[in-house]
Formats: C-alpha cells, structure tokens, sequence
C-alpha cells in the first residue's frame, strides 16, 4: 500500500494570548502563558470529555494552520542548528510539514461547561490564538516520559536572556489589571529571544514588536539583554 489520505475536521479551536506566530515559545512548557480550548460542532458536549479532569496533562494533536499554503520541504533549517544547517523534516519539529500536524503536550486548568460552550482551560501551550485542535489525548507519564531518551540537539531546554524594562514601560504597565501577571508572561516570551536563530548569539540594534492579547509590546536585544521599551494597547 502505497498511498492513504483521510479527511480530518477540528474538534475544537485553541484561544490563546499570542496573536501571530512571532514570539511564541518553541516549544509547550517554557512559557506560563493560559488559554482555551474551544470544543467546535459536534465535539462541543461534555460527553467527550468526560472524566478528562482526572489527567493533568493533555495532548494535542493540532494543525498548523497558518502555514498550510506554504507546503513543505523534505529538508528544513531548525533555530536550534543557528538556522543555517539542513536536515530533515522528519528530524525537527518543524512547522512546516507533510500533513502540517502539531503535537504539544499542555497542562489542564479546569474544565468550564457555560452557555452550552464547554472548554478546557490549559496553559504552557506554545499555539497562535485561532489553532484548530485536531484531537486531544490524555498525557499517560508511565508511557510518555522515557527518562533515559536522547534528545539530540534538543537535548536541553533553550537558553534564557534577561529581560530589563525601561521605566517608561513599567509606568504603562501599571496602568493595566493583572499587570504583575502580565509582566511575568512578557518576561517568560522574551526571555526565549523570539528573534532568527542567526541573529540571536548577537545584539542588533533594531527594534521589535510581539502582540500578547490586546498589548502591543516594543523590544530590543542590547548587549546580551532584551530590553522591553513600551507596552501599548492595540489599537482595534
Ligand atoms: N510543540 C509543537 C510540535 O512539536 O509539534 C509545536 C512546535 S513548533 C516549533 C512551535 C511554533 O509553532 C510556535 O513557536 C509558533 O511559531 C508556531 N505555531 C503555533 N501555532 C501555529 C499555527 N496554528 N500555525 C502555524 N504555526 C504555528
């Protein structure tokens, strides 16, 4: 047998603070950052998740939706090998892929059945807000933790930056609720440095914008350290 396809549809959509790809950590668990998860259609009924809360992790199976149209290739350039060296697609976790599936595993919040919505309320998850989630499974430790597995060149968790804010962006910052939240989740994206592998072993003096809910917030690298400059409300 050499050919298979198979039709798939969301079972439910992921909403998270990160608006564009830029700036969401690589992987789940770097960032404490919370969400939902939406149940859609038919999905959206309590008896699929029945019994779900005794788990307090979940995988999910997601598509990668905002690069579809772009395809993929059998060969990719991951951040972790300074984004210059190839090798195959199959060997990173590549956005861009065959069938353009995601897998991440997330840490179950609570679970909310209102206004004949029900949702999963997670967090760690590294998802742009709108993913569609193509199936959610239990994360089972006995099976899905190998202590003695080989990670490869993604043996470690990524490397941190110090993150400073300039007195300009604490001011702005107090002015909004939860700003201690906030603060620290602005803190934990940037500390990934979510500028090109290629530029992150140096300071460049340009300056960058990542969107975190309604936020609009300004940075740069200077010396070894991000520098957040303004938090601003989005304008709608
Ligand atoms: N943990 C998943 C995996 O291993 O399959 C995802 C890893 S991938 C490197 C994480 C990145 O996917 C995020 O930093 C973000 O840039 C990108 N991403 C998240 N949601 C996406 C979406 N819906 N469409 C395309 N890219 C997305």
């Amino acid at each position: 047998m050499n050919s298979f396809t198979q039709q798939v549809e969301a079972v439910g959509f992921c909403r998270t603070p990160f608006k564009q790809k830029f700036g969401i950590p690589r992987q789940p668990g770097l960032v404490e950052a919370k969400g939902f998860i939406e149940l859609s259609g038919q999905y959206n009924h309590s008896d699929f998740i029945e019994g779900i809360e005794q788990y307090s992790h979940l995988w999910l199976l997601f598509s990668f939706h905002e690069n579809l149209a772009h395809g993929f290739k059998a060969k990719v350039r991951p951040p972790r090998l300074g984004g210059n060296e190839k090798i195959g697609v199959f060997a990173t976790r590549s956005t861009f892929r065959p069938n353009g599936i995601g897998q991440s595993v997330v840490k179950l919040e609570r679970v909310i059945n209102e206004n004949n919505q029900v949702k999963l309320e997670i967090s760690g998850m590294d998802l742009v807000d709108g993913t569609p989630i193509l199936d959610i499974k239990p994360y089972i430790p006995y099976s899905d933790s190998i202590k003695e597995a080989n990670g490869g060149m993604a043996q470690e968790e990524p490397e941190l930056k110090d993150v400073e804010f300039t007195s300009k962006a604490e001011t702005q910052l107090q002015t909004f609720d939860d700003h201690a939240k906030l603060k620290k989740l602005i803190q934990q994206v940037l500390a990934q440095d979510p500028r090109p592998a290629y530029k992150q072993s140096k300071p460049d003096n340009k300056n960058y914008f990542i969107s975190l809910y309604d936020l609009n917030i300004q940075w740069c690298c200077v010396t070894s350290i991000i520098k957040v400059i303004e938090v601003t409300r989005l304008l709608k």
